[in-house]
């Protein structure tokens, strides 16, 4: 039976990376028989305008029946003095929290092609291939009671609480290990057990929970120290397990080892299977309607989906093959381009990959 991906292209150049994305669906229907049935949807500025609403409900009803959401970005100028709730990124956050999506799962790849592009040394990072897997709808972003109060002397004070649960700590443990088993079979798990209670039981489940995973070694590192060591030896991990904050904190310093926003996908899963998959850069308002942005983070997001709800690990790994190969072929849009290159359009770009799936389809019916 068909499969159905809904596609949210949102706001600025989200519409533009989205559109090279569906390109490549198609291709992988006609050339490599996938069967999938695509929808699309408002989300963010975008709704807003059409439907006053940031999520519309008729998007939120096609998400739930949706094996997979694919997005491209919120969010920009015209809508910043919304009220709070009318604003593009509440219509995420509301999207990721609907559908129950706990697990995010953010991979930090240096292509060697473009090692140079990283604030690194290269042999830092040539070849650096981390899997953050972070939790998202726990830990202290969520944790109540939070807020700012008044104290003695009319002082203000600011609290916020970091709350988790054995379950919440398992399930995203076992996601950290099944993808683990997929990879080089090596989990660090990144806490402050030394300070926080809370994450001294997060180190006890993930101990616990490692007791059926004999084929993955895990390890344990404390956040500061993980903090450092993603820096100065980068390619000791191969996947990482930690907590909202200290993932929001420590993904985006794996992000930038790699050198651009516009190579970087990500997935966030359900329970169920169901995933979101989006590139992380936002709607990047200064190039939106140029046609020049990178749309290699949102294809591979199409990766990912392939291979996490869609259950087709070959199509994902010809897809990042594919993009592998237009970076030896020497495309570069113009986030990527160095010395005297002359970039490519997003359309250039996401017609090139497909060129070259359509090459290797040859190869393999
Ligand atoms: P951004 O990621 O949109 O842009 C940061 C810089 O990276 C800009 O210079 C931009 O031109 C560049 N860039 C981003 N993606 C690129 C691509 N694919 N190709 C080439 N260059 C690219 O972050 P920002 O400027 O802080 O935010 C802009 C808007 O996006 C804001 O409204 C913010 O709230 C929103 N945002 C949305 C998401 C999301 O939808 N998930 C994530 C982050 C930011």
């Amino acid at each position: 039976m068909a499969k159905t991906v809904l596609c949210l292209p949102g706001d600025g150049i989200g519409p533009e990376v989205t559109a090279e994305a569906i390109k490549l669906l198609e291709c992988l229907g006609t050339d490599f028989g996938l069967s999938l049935r695509i929808e699309h949807g408002a989300v963010g500025g975008s709704a807003y305008d059409q439907y006053g609403v940031p999520l519309p409900e008729t998007t939120l009803a096609a998400a739930h029946g949706a094996d997979a959401v694919l997005l491209g970005a919120v969010g920009g100028p015209k809508w910043e003095t919304l009220p709070y709730e009318s604003r593009p990124e509440r219509g995420l956050l509301a999207l990721r929290s609907e559908l129950g999506l706990f697990a995010n799962l953010r991979p930090a790849v240096t292509y060697p092609q473009l090692a140079d592009a990283s604030s690194l040394k290269t042999e830092l990072v040539s070849g650096l291939d981390i899997l953050i897997v972070r939790e998202l709808t726990g830990g202290i972003y969520f944790g109540q009671p939070r807020g700012v109060r008044t104290v003695e002397n009319g002082e203000q004070e600011g609290f916020n609480t970091l709350v988790y649960r054995e379950s919440e700590i398992e399930r995203i443990a076992r996601v950290a290990f099944d993808v683990a088993r997929k990879r080089n079979r090596r989990l660090c798990s990144v806490d402050k057990a030394n300070v926080l209670e809370a994450t001294e039981l997060w180190r006890k489940v993930a101990t616990s929970i490692g007791n059926e995973y004999a084929d993955v070694e895990l390890s344990h590192m404390y956040v500061d120290n993980a903090a450092m060591q993603l820096v100065c030896r980068p390619k000791q991990f191969d996947v990482i397990v930690t907590t909202n904050m200290f993932g929001d904190i420590l993904s985006d310093v794996a992000a930038m080892l790699t050198g651009s926003i516009g190579m970087l996908p990500s997935a966030s899963l359900a329970a169920d299977g169901k995933g979101m998959y989006e590139p992380i850069h936002g709607s990047a308002p200064d190039i939106a309607g140029k046609g020049i942005a990178n749309p290699l983070a949102t294809l591979l997001s199409v990766a990912m989906m392939l291979r996490y709800s869609l259950n087709e690990t070959r199509l994902a790994t010809l897809v990042e093959s594919a993009v592998e190969r237009v970076l030896d072929d020497g495309f570069r849009t113009a986030d990527l381009v160095a010395g005297g290159t002359q970039p490519v359009s997003t359309s250039q770009m996401g017609t090139a990959v497909v060129a070259v799936l359509r090459d290797l389809s040859g190869d393999i019916l």
